[in-house]
């Protein structure tokens, strides 16, 4: 258990595990252990997340204006510490989250093959669809939660779209996908991706860009008659109407 995972902080010092219920998705409302790495090869500038990737005297920029000090948001552990975190829960369904996990493979491995040896966990892993998962690490995957991104969230399309990625989550049967809508004019953006990649309509979902629960409460009537008109579903953010927008919960 040499491997090393950077996980993100809730507060400093103190690495983000948490049980909670799953608040997106194809599992809202499932009890679950939520491991948030830190870092991404991404920079929306909607994040919810930034405190995973924003450092201080970077060029990136998001829609806060904020800019986070590295030491004080991640913490760099092994898996036995990541294991004994995970093991003072008693649930069973992981949730794999960032930043993105996919661009900490190799500590996955490690930590999803360390954790079987407790018990038959059960592992989703949340991610942007730029990266593709290995064979050793799928093996232990039950779903795949990718969230491609869509040009409200800053970044020209060759940063954020990965063909080999996508064509990859489009042909495995683990995958669903989670866009995050705007304005409507992204619903064409969303038709564009499922006619090239051949995604079929009910593993796709919409879900309204907000990161605090006013804000959902403001879109989501609009964004559920899109899913009528489309043939897509609805994702919640269960977890801001119950919480709010904190780390942790
Ligand atoms: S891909 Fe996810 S974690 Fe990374 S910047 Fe975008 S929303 Fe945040």
């Amino acid at each position: 258990m040499r491997e090393r995972i950077v996980l993100a902080n809730s507060k400093p010092g103190e690495p983000e595990v948490f049980h909670s219920l799953q608040g997106e998705g194809p599992a809202a409302g499932r009890p679950s252990i939520f491991v948030r790495l830190s870092g991404c090869n991404l920079a929306c500038r909607w994040c919810d997340t930034p405190y995973t990737w924003n450092w201080e005297r970077t060029k990136f920029s998001h829609q806060d204006g904020r800019k986070y000090r590295k030491p004080d948001e991640q913490s760099r552990t092994t898996t036995a510490v990541v294991v004994a975190l995970i093991r003072q829960f008693d649930c069973e369904h992981i949730v794999l989250t960032g930043g993105e996990p996919l661009a900490q493979m190799e500590g996955l491995i490690g930590l999803c093959g360390a954790l079987r040896k407790h018990a038959p966990y059960q592992f989703d892993i949340e991610t942007n669809a730029t990266l593709m998962p290995s064979k050793a690490l799928d093996a232990f995957v039950a779903s795949y939660v990718c969230s491609p991104k869509l040009s409200n969230a800053g970044m020209t399309a060759r940063q954020r779209l990965k063909p080999d990625a996508l064509a990859w989550f489009a042909q495995s049967a683990k995958a669903s996908f989670k866009f995050v809508i705007e304005h409507s004019q992204d619903l064409e953006e969303v038709e564009a991706l499922v006619e090239k990649y051949g995604i079929q309509r009910s593993r796709i979902f919409l879900m309204p860009q907000a990161i605090t629960a006013a804000a959902l409460r403001k879109q989501e009537k609009r964004l559920a008659e899109s899913c009528l008109e489309h043939g897509f579903r609805f994702s919640d953010r269960l977890h801001l109407k119950l919480y709010g927008s904190k780390r942790g919960v």
